[in-house]
């Protein structure tokens, strides 16, 4: 379980983007709505669509984050290989 946050202000293209706590990418704190604490991303992105038609999940916290764990958890370097 998260926090999530939605940006009050559209990005250029017109989308509101979800936050995970906590990401660099997150705009200052007057400037979010805070979702409240949620099992996820999916979740997270359904509640902001409560006040935002166009909001998606952020890609850095939400997408390239949880891609690069993923790859680093199933593909670990084995030391033993010439
Ligand atoms: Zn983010």
């Amino acid at each position: 379980m998260d926090t999530y946050y939605v940006d009050i202000a559209a990005q250029s293209n017109g989308w509101h983007e979800v936050h995970k706590a906590g990401c660099p990418l997150m705009p200052p704190a007057r400037q979010t709505k805070r979702l409240g604490v949620l099992s996820g991303a999916e979740d997270a992105v359904t509640c902001a669509k409560q006040y935002y038609s166009h909001a998606h999940a952020c890609n850095f916290c939400n997408g390239l984050a949880a891609i690069l764990a993923a790859k680093v958890q199933a593909a670990p370097e084995d030391p033993r290989l010439p």
